[in-house]
């Protein structure tokens, strides 16, 4: 199906594009990467009245480290991230997930903070933004504001952005050196969305955790952080033991629907084997071995 009549309009600054969405009754949608609204609009499932197109919009494309977190601007590509986005546990983080964002094609074209503001419950950055504490920035005519990865995602397509605003950027916090991160997902093809996947960030100092991020895509209604299983490992030994308590206090707390490929009741226990093995990635991915 072809989509139905919009209004296209490609501008130049952030300014203009705020002006632009904020346009009474205009039902404008912003396209970045496209891979996304486009098929949501060809399918009509999305029949936005404007299309407020930001990729000219240069400052967007910004990717910068200043120690304390990375700018991730509204443009930047999945390729960008797996080619190695910054040094140390976050670049590696984000070079691992990336992988299993779709496959190249898309990753060419698609975008992490569209990505993010389409709130698919599957998507990998959702679970990433949320694990590492991640903000967003928003623009409107109004000026801008920041939330927080946790409040951000409400709900399957559904976020704290309003129509008349759009995220321009997500910042990222640093990951200390001696930090070690795993990334695990559980697909039923290459690029398939994930069944679920599970993002572990982990601090160990002489042989006890010392942080712990845990976090699930696909396991409930929005990106989940699991609380509870970092609650079990933050000053426990970095054993099995405690890893394997900390991945069942996960699936507990993971609330995930029956969908026509898996039961709700097997994509929970697969959220406990892959934290339990996000967990085991970020211990040796840190040089802990895990007894
Ligand atoms: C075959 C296929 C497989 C895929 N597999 C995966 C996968 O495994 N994992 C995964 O995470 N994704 C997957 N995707 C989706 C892909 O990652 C998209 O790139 C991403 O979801 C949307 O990014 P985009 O830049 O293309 O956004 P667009 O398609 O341009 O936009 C998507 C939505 O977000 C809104 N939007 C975009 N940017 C902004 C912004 N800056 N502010 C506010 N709203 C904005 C748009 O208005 C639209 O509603 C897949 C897509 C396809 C087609």
């Amino acid at each position: 199906m072809k989509p139905a009549p919009f209004e296209y309009k490609r501008p130049q600054t952030v300014e203009e594009a705020v002006a632009l969405l904020g346009d009474d009754g205009a039902r404008a949608r912003v396209l970045a990467g496209g891979q996304s609204l486009v098929a949501e609009m060809n399918y009509r499932r999305a029949r936005p009245a404007r299309i407020v197109d930001i990729n000219a919009i240069a400052a967007l494309e910004v990717i910068e480290a200043d120690g304390e977190s990375l700018r991730v601007g509204a443009l930047v590509r999945h390729v960008q991230l797996e080619r190695g986005a910054t040094d140390g546990p976050l670049g590696r983080l984000l070079t691992r997930v990336s992988r299993h964002v779709a496959h190249p094609p898309i990753r060419n074209r698609g975008t992490m903070v569209g990505s993010l503001a389409y709130a698919h419950p599957a998507a990998e950055w959702g679970a990433v933004a949320v694990a590492l504490g991640a903000e967003l920035r928003l623009a409107s005519v109004g000026g801008t504001r920041v939330v927080a990865a946790e409040d951000f995602f409400r709900g399957p397509f559904v976020t704290d952005c309003g129509p008349a605003e759009f995220v321009i950027e997500v910042r990222l916090p640093a990951l200390g050196a001696d930090m070690g991160v795993g990334f695990v997902e559980l697909r039923r093809t290459h690029s398939s969305f994930a069944m679920v996947a599970a993002v572990a960030v982990l601090g160990i100092a002489d042989g006890r955790v010392t942080d712990a991020r845990i976090a699930l895509a696909n396991a409930s209604s929005r990106p989940l952080r699991v609380e509870t299983a970092e609650a079990v490992l933050v000053g426990a030994c970095a054993t099995s033991a405690s890893f394997a308590a900390a991945a069942a206090a996960a699936a507990a707390q993971a609330d995930p629907v029956s969908e026509p490929h898996a039961s709700a009741d097997y994509r929970r226990h697969a959220a406990e084997v892959l934290v339990l093995r996000a967990l085991a990635a970020a211990a040796a991915d840190v040089g802990a071995a895990c007894a």
